[in-house]
């Protein structure tokens, strides 16, 4: 009894669980969080990717340090999640959205964020590709990147363990009942703690 209480107050300190998005480039991660954010106002927040806010010296110290969740480097240029920017998140009651990628994924697992996975996927393949061409944000080399990224992704995603819910995103209404479902928990202590 006097572990359950204590362990729920650590836990209520620490806010709310922060949630990891992670899927394909195409798979409809911005689409599903539009509706998300739109029907709960207050509840999501997002934490500041740390990308030339601080030098690259003191960026690749912090990292040493294991002061960030994850991080990567895009075309010469660091960037990444430090675990104080979700805290932050977390101290406002706001349950903290990450957009990251399965290598992201996987570097999080060895963390004690405990967030709750959310594994976002495209029906197909072709599918993909189709979605990313009508999109028209692409041209045709940073499609054919995205496309490749998406496969090694995909293929990464099938480990299993990486997820805690798997949404395969044919039908949009569908797929965001899933991720409400999915977040319905979380979301209704976040609106508890508001209230009380
Ligand atoms: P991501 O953020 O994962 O890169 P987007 O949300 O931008 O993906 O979605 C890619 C494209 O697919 C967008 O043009 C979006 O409107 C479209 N899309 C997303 N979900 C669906 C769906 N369930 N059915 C059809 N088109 C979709």
């Amino acid at each position: 009894m006097y572990v359950r209480f204590i362990s729920r107050f650590l836990s209520a300190m620490a806010g709310p669980r922060p949630v990891v998005m992670s899927g394909p480039s195409g798979a409809g991660k911005s689409t599903l969080l539009k509706k998300l954010l739109k029907e709960f106002d207050g509840v999501f927040g997002f934490s500041v990717s740390h990308y030339h806010y601080v030098t690259r010296e003191v960026m690749q110290a912090d990292v040493a340090k294991g002061e960030f969740l994850e991080n990567a480097e895009f075309s010469g240029n660091m960037y990444g999640t430090s675990k104080a920017a979700v805290q932050a998140v977390q101290a406002k009651n706001l349950i903290c959205i990450l957009d990251i990628d399965m290598q992201g994924v996987k570097n999080i697992k060895r963390t004690d964020l405990n967030p709750i996975y959310v594994s976002i996927q495209p029906p197909s393949m072709e599918t993909l590709e189709k979605r990313l061409r009508d999109r028209k944000t692409e041209s045709e080399e940073s499609l054919q990147k995205r496309l490749h990224a998406a496969k090694v992704d995909m293929e990464i995603s099938k480990e299993p363990g990486l997820s805690d819910v798997l949404i395969i995103n044919d039908d949009l209404d569908l797929a965001y009942g899933k991720l409400k479902d999915a977040l319905l928990e979380e979301i209704q202590k976040v609106r508890d703690t508001n209230n009380s």
